[in-house]
């Protein structure tokens, strides 16, 4: 199955109730992009990547569709294979991940329709129909989060992750103890992630002063150096997200020790393909890991879903995605929900969702 189309779409994702403020990022809407491949058999797959503003990470809406443009006219009539695709796409164009992850979706939602079987099963087979997500506060005032601790914590959430950074260590370091006061005890599970925007200086003294909450640190601080730094000093579990942006960066921070653990975008490695990799080096390290998208729709909702579906549950933190903040679904009918903190592994043929696409409009390009 070779692939004869290529359309790239751009379309708007309201953010609910917005600003979502990070230490380093306020978000209002959102400029996704999506990928229609159609294989010259007329089977059709749907990729997405949806940077979360310029800032979050190297990576921006415009990049994303201008490195599409720049392959796309290379991968008409390649074979739809997500190896061989990865490697055709990194001779065509260095880097650019999170652009790459778009057709390498695509390339698994197609590859799973050939065959009538579902991504998961393409990715070595679901493990559950049901993951559990997680949920993810913004930066906000003490008694404010941990009022919406209680309220996810009884919609049935397992996991919180509260954002810290960007303002007085002294509030962040509130927030953790009053969230604690609420779900200490519950079983639901915390972390604090300061999406690169603690100093070291500010990561040391919050786990000094909370030695008694048993919560895992997120990318604390902006660089690895800086993990290298305060690795031998914190008490606490350091996960690194922003950081991991290859399996280069993975190997030597899985086989270094430098992290416990890894809260992990699919898009920022390049896809599904890569992703499965990263599952399976986490089992090797025995690493916990999460299966998030850094924003997106309904497609990417469904590979996050899939790959996570795979994951030895133990090692699963679980899947977080967009959801919950933004207004509706591309496929009213199977769209990606969250429902009392877990998702439903879709069953249909590739990624299970079939968007109604005239919500994306014309395309921005076809080739
Ligand atoms: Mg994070």
């Amino acid at each position: 199955m070779k692939i004869a189309e290529i359309h790239i779409y751009s379309h708007d994702l309201p953010v609910k109730n917005g600003p979502y403020t990070m230490a380093r990022a306020q978000v209002w809407a959102l400029d996704t992009t999506l990928v229609k491949l159609i294989a010259e058999n007329g089977l059709i797959g749907w990729g997405e990547t949806c940077p979360v503003g310029p800032t979050y990470a190297e990576s921006h809406a415009s990049g994303a569709r201008a490195a599409l443009a720049q392959m796309a006219p290379d991968l008409l009539g390649a074979e739809v294979s997500p190896l061989g695709l990865h490697r055709r796409m990194d001779d065509l164009l260095n880097g650019h991940n999170y652009a790459k992850a778009a057709i390498d979706i695509a390339a698994h939602d197609l590859l799973g329709k050939l065959y009538g079987i579902s991504v998961s099963t393409l990715l070595g087979g679901a493990v559950t129909d049901k993951v559990p997500s997680y949920y993810a506060t913004g930066i906000g005032a003490p008694d404010d989060i941990a009022s919406l601790a209680a309220e996810k914590q009884a919609e049935g959430y397992l996991r919180l992750q509260i954002k810290v950074g960007g303002r007085p260590v002294e509030l962040d370091i509130e927030t953790i103890r009053k969230v604690w006061e609420v779900i200490g005890g519950s079983g639901m599970r915390l972390a604090v992630d300061g999406n690169r925007g603690w100093t070291t200086r500010d990561a040391l003294r919050v786990s000094r002063e909370c030695p008694d909450i048993p919560f895992i640190m997120e990318q604390p601080c902006n660089t690895i150096e800086d993990l290298q730094k305060i690795r031998p000093q914190v008490g606490h579990a350091i996960y690194m997200d922003e950081n991991s942006t290859s399996l280069n960066t993975i190997i030597t921070a899985a086989g270094t020790g430098l992290v416990d653990g890894f809260g992990m975008k699919v898009t920022r490695i390049g896809g599904l393909h890569p992703m499965r990799a990263f599952r399976d080096l986490c089992e090797a390290r025995n690493l916990p890991h999460t299966c998030d998208d850094s924003w997106g729709g309904d497609i990417i909702a469904a590979a996050c879903t899939h790959i996570g579906a795979t994951v030895k549950p133990e090692l699963l933190e679980g899947v977080w995605l967009a959801a919950p903040y933004i207004e509706g679904n591309y496929d009213p009918e199977n769209g990606i929900r969250i429902e009392g903190g877990r998702i439903r592994v879709p069953t249909g043929p590739g990624l299970g969702i079939t968007p109604d696409e005239r919500r994306f409009g014309v395309p921005v390009a076809s080739f």
